[in-house]
């Protein structure tokens, strides 16, 4: 086994504090990685504090981990020590069912094995990137193009991916005009890969402050959510909309601007639920309420070459890992552009 030194929450109620654990040495299929950088992602600070009811504590948040590979087991095709690798939501699946055939593992039947709170078929639970070192089966280890920057580009793991799978999964091209609620991690992200798709992008936003950059980052229109005549002036007329909201939050207004047959898609996974959807908002268009759950291995690394050749990368606000419970309270409050990273060089 290798010691490895990391964070961790210990309870829903405490900071994380460090926490030092241990990782399985690399098997032949396996890549041990040095971790260079994590985002720290909304679903990290859910997990940390029991949002979901099923964190398994000590938990060691972080899934958008990108690191420079130090060993290769005997039968790693994709990586030689020295690499720049990433790792994204998943450490490991069944890849025998349908859903893992079809190279969807995420949704795996057998049951997906996540970066961090899953029990680990090897002993223990999975802990994830604020730490040191992973090692993880190849499968579920990504190459990073070589033009991004690795600390933009760790958001890519979890951020990117989460938006580009939908993107494309609903075609969202050229002539379309399409959504993003929340100006967040996730958010950002979404409209800079849907502005590569050439769709027209609107963003939804609570915080006026964040309309300017919003246009920088590649929006065509800024809304003020909760100015009722801005949302109203857009009344049907939205092929697609990515909600990125990390709370709990009235998604009728947004329905009410689908054209028909346009879909919504749920990214957000607050801790409690949304209220009621009215039937007749989806009824009378043929609308569609959808929800995506990251993306699968193939498409996480074609996501990753698409930003390669795009030079798409998260806007990152770089921390040492001493200030992640700081970064949480920030995040809460919407106060971060767009993403937080840790630098993992500052954890000895
Ligand atoms: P984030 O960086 O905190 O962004 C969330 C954004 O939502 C905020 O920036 C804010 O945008 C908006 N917002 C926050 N509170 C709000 C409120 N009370 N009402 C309306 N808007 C509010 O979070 P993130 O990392 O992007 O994650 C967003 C959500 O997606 C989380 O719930 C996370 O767990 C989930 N997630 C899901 C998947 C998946 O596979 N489906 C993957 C990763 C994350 P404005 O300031 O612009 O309003
Ligand atoms: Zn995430």
């Amino acid at each position: 086994m290798i010691k490895i030194s990391g964070y961790a929450a210990k309870d829903a109620k405490s900071p994380l504090v460090p926490f030092s654990f241990e990782r399985r040495l690399p098997g032949d299929h396996d890549v041990q990685i040095d971790i260079l950088f994590c985002g720290i992602c909304h679903s990290d600070l859910h997990t940390a504090r029991n949002e979901w009811k099923h964190t398994l504590y000590p938990v060691v948040p972080g899934h958008e981990i990108i690191g420079r590979v130090v060993k290769a087991g005997s039968q790693v095709k994709k990586f030689k020590a020295g690499d720049l690798a990433g790792v994204g939501c998943m450490v490991g699946s069944c890849g025998t069912c349908e859903n893992c055939r079809d190279n969807e593992e995420q949704f795996c039947t057998g049951g997906t094995i996540f970066t961090y709170n899953s029990a680990d078929p090897n002993g223990g639970v999975t802990y994830g990137g604020y730490s040191k070192a992973i090692v993880v089966n190849e499968k579920f280890a990504f190459q990073i193009p070589a033009n991004l920057d690795p600390a933009k580009a760790a958001p890519l793991l979890c951020a990117g991916i989460t938006t580009y799978s939908p993107l494309r999964h609903w075609k969202v091209s050229k002539g379309q005009k399409a959504g993003v609620v929340g100006l967040g991690g996730l958010g950002h992200m979404a409209v800079k890969i849907a502005h590569a798709l050439e769709a027209r992008v609107v963003v939804f936003t609570t915080s006026p402050s964040k309309k300017e950059e919003a246009h920088r980052l590649g929006a065509d229109e800024v809304v003020i959510s909760n100015d009722t005549d801005q949302m109203q002036k857009h009344a049907g007329s939205f092929h697609f909309i990515l909600d990125t909201v990390s709370h709990s939050h009235d998604l009728n207004p947004y329905l009410n601007l689908l054209k028909r047959n346009g879909v919504m898609c749920l990214l957000g996974a607050p801790e409690n639920p949304h209220p009621p959807v009215s039937p007749g908002n989806l009824i009378f268009k043929r609308g569609s309420l959808a929800g995506s759950l990251i993306g699968g291995v193939r498409e996480t690394q074609g996501m990753l070459d698409f930003c390669g050749k795009h030079n798409i990368t998260s806007d990152v606000e770089v921390i040492p890992i001493q200030k992640v419970n700081e970064a949480y309270e920030r995040m809460l409050k919407s106060d971060v552009k767009y993403r937080f990273v840790i630098d993992l060089n500052s954890l000895k």
